[in-house]
This record gives structure tokens, sequence and C-alpha cells, in this order.
């Protein structure tokens, strides 16, 4: 009831883009009746959690943010949101996020954007007041980052305890970053994608989003394991229940500083917080190593061709015949595709779409797309050479900078500010590694920065140990 109280009142932030609210009244009076008849409870009895809107929900309708799908409702549950209901959470609802999860800021889907809840802190605001362009109050806000902009808008406005994003490039950690939470993504292949709608198959990983380490292992613990529905999933190497130890050792540690991720973009503060926490970690004992990713300079642009060269293929099922929006126009098949699709998909889809079949022609394939998969095993052989030469962990920034007000973000070429801004996380995700955000400090501002560990394959309690210790 608290719960929906605040989304009630956070309606402003427009974190939701559907409130669950009888499904969630109903699984919450089935776990009070489990609780008081004396049954087994699940890992997460009880507990309120929202989900992407890229995640399918038996009934419930699942949008992806997008024209294409509004009022689509899928007939079954993806694998990880079966899984929390197991658990007995309660679904809140599900969250706005970017048009079909391609996005930095949660400003791009077409149920608008989404605002960051620290926009209005005390703190900040006062800070604001001293700042002549802050007139507007309406309109001085700050993006969430995204594109799970609303998970993360939603468990930070503590209308629920975790939320699911997805993330394929950053999308769970750069949103926690901006929202003081933490933000993780899984080993790929450790947690199931049936039912995610896809972005890039060969990248997205359901994320999780908590507003402290140990909740994140909870939840990771109630959705790994292998799933015959994705056969990219991996036997579970996790024990259940998931808990992380309450004292960790890090004196043998070895954390790796990537010396290509000091680029001259990022905020005098993120450097700063970064080089504190490297101090901390020695000044426990553990061993810091300046460590060399050499191919970090072309992660953006491989990301973007193989990402544009997946998306042109998943796009294609969206054909206004079997599911989602149809166009009125009936002259021709392909006159019904071609206005379906325009009018389904906002400028950016369509512009991803074109430049995946662009990389994709026969004359452009072996030079594009086959080149990048070739640079992506490059980029993952950076991270596979600094785990080889001891490294246990990676601590790097999440993002370049703190939350950035809309305006701001949207003067600029949109596309070209949040290519920048996953500069931190994208190469985690070519490589199939774990990472996670944790909020460090506040800025100047008041405003929360994160920082960001990444893991071995597969370690992924290792990693959230590490980060639980420097939480
Ligand atoms: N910002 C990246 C993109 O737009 C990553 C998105 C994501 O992780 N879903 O592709």
């Amino acid at each position: 009831q608290k719960c929906l109280s605040l989304i009630k009142k956070t309606k402003f932030l427009n974190a939701y883009i559907t409130v669950s609210e009888e499904v969630a009244l109903k699984q919450a009076e089935e776990s009070e009746k489990r609780y008081k008849n004396g049954q087994s409870l699940g890992d997460l009895d009880g507990i309120p959690v929202a989900v992407k809107d890229n995640f399918s929900t038996s009934g419930i309708e699942t949008t992806c943010a997008s024209n294409m799908l509004k009022g689509y409702i899928p007939p079954y549950n993806a694998t990880v949101v079966q899984k929390l209901l197991d658990q007995g959470a309660l679904l809140m609802g599900k969250t706005n996020l970017d048009e079909f999860a391609m996005g930095s800021g949660s400003t791009d889907g077409v149920f608008g954007p989404v605002k960051n809840p620290w926009s209005y802190s005390k703190q900040y605001r006062e800070k604001r007041k001293q700042n002549l362009h802050s007139k507007n109050e309406d309109s001085d806000w700050l993006i969430t980052g995204g594109s799970s902009g609303g998970s993360a808008a939603a468990v930070s406005a503590f209308t629920c305890y975790a939320a699911l994003g997805s993330d394929t490039g950053g999308s769970t950690r750069n949103p926690a970053a901006h929202c003081g939470l933490v933000g993780f993504k899984p080993s790929y292949g450790l947690v199931s994608r049936h039912g995610l709608i896809p972005l890039v198959n060969s990248m997205d990983v359901p994320g999780i989003l908590t507003r402290c380490v140990d909740d994140a292992a909870i939840v990771l613990g109630a959705l790994a394991g292998p799933d015959p529905k994705d056969s990219t999933t991996v036997h579970d190497p996790i024990n259940k229940p998931f808990m992380l130890p309450s004292l960790a050792d890090v004196s043998k540690l070895c954390i790796g500083i990537p010396k290509e991720y000091l680029v001259p973009e990022l905020s005098s503060e993120v450097r700063s917080l970064w080089s504190k926490a490297a101090d901390l970690f020695e000044s426990e004992g553990a061993k810091v190593l300046e460590v060399s990713l050499p191919h970090t300079s072309y992660s953006i642009v491989c990301y973007h061709v193989l990402c544009t060269s997946e998306v042109a293929s998943n796009m294609a099922r969206f054909d206004g015949l079997q599911y989602g929006h149809r166009c009125d126009i009936d002259v021709s098949t392909e006159a019904m595709y071609a206005a379906t699709r325009r009018e389904g998909f906002n400028d950016v889809v369509r512009g991803r779409i074109l430049s995946g079949n662009f990389f994709l022609l026969k004359e452009n394939y072996e030079n594009y797309f086959v080149k990048a998969q070739k640079v992506r095993r490059l980029i993952a052989n950076d991270f596979v050479n600094a785990f080889n030469s001891g490294v246990d962990v990676l601590l790097t920034p999440t993002t370049l900078s703190e939350a950035v007000p809309y305006l701001e973000f949207i003067k600029e070429d949109n596309r070209t500010r949040s290519a920048q801004d996953d500069i931190f996380t994208q190469a985690v995700n070519m490589a199939g590694l774990p990472a996670v955000s944790i909020p460090v400090a506040l800025s100047n501002q008041g405003l929360p920065i994160g920082l960001q560990f990444i893991g071995r394959a597969f370690c992924d309690q290792q990693l959230l140990t590490v980060a639980k210790w420097f939480e």
C-alpha cells in the first residue's frame, strides 16, 4: 500500500508506463496468507518489484515505449519475471525506457522522458537557485540516464525495492549511477533472456537495480540459472540462497585501473573519486595495478556496427502482420509494411535499422560486420589479458559525469551524446563480463556519482563481494 501510494505521489517522474495495482494487491494478499499459514516463503516473498517495459508480462501490456507495441499484451512471462513471481515478489508495474532500449537518457520513449528523483532533493534545489539558468521550474529537472531510467527512478523514489532493467551497453549501470543506486549487469549467460524483447541478442542481459549490493545479490539468486528457452544460458554456478559474506578480506586482491579510461571528457569530480577509491583499496593492503585495455578507443564504433546490424535483423519481426501496430494503408503489402514501420518506430530506431541494413549489404558485410566481430574479439581479449596478468577486479568510472539537466541533454545531438556516455560500459557487454555500478558519493551539486567494478566472466559472486565491501 505504501509503495502504491508513493507511485501515485511520484507520477510526475513518469517512471511507470503501466501500474499493475490489482495484480500487486492480489499477490500481496497471497503472500500474507502464506506467511500467516506458516508456509515456506520465497526469497522475495512480499517484496514490491518493478519490471522494465521490454520484458514480456503475461496479461500485462508490454510496449518497449514504442508506438509499434502500444496495446500489445504478451501471452507469457519472461523467464526472469516468472522467477520473480515464483519467489513471491509483487509486481508493481512496468517501467519507462528509451524506445526499444535504444538510448542513454530515458528521454526517447513515446510516453515522454523520465525525471530523476534527485532533481527534487533539497540540496540540489538550493544549489540550482544560485544558477541563473534555472528559472523555468517546469523544465529544470535532470535526466535519469538510461535506457532503464524508469526502473531506476522507481527504485530511487522508494516505489519498489528492486527493479529489472536490461543492459546491452550500459542501460542498467548508467541510470543506477545517475540515480544513486546499485546497477548490476550479470555475466552473459547467467540469467535467461527469454521474454526480454531483444535489442542486441549477443550482448543483452537482464539487469538488476537496487538500493544496496545485498539486495542485488538476493535478486540474482532468484534469477540465475539455465533456461531451456534460452540456449545461451549456462549451468548455474551460484549457490542458493545467494548471500554475500558480511566481512570480506580485500587485502589479497589485485585491483586493476585501465589507463585508457582516463579520458579527457571525464569530469574532475568523478576522476578524483575514482582515484580516492583506488587509494582506499591500497590502504587496506590490496594491490592496485595500472593495466592497459588497448582496444578501448574502438569500442563505441564497434558496438554501433554490431548493435545496428542486430537491430536491423531483430526489428524485421515488426511488420504489422503478427502483432503490434498496423497502419490503415492497404494498397499493397509493401506499402503497408513501410507505413506501419514509419508510424511505429521513432527516428532513433529507424536510423539504426537503416545503418544496420547498410552494414549488412553484401558489398559491406566483410568490411563492416565481419570486421567489427573481429574487433569485438580483440576488445574481449583485452579483458582476458588484464585478468591473466593477475588482476581480480577492474575499477572504473560508470559515467563521464553526474546526471545532466534535461534541457542540456537534448540540446546536443542526442545520439552523439548517448554514444559518448557509454564509453565505460559498452566494452563489458561485448566481452560478456559481469559489472556493477555502485553509488560512492554526492557531487558538489548534491548529485550521486557511481563507480564501476568489472569482474571475470562468471565470477559474479566475487564481484559483488568486493562491491559490498566498498559500499
Ligand atoms: N546506450 C546504448 C544504446 O543506445 C545501450 C543501450 C542499452 O544498454 N540498452 O545502444
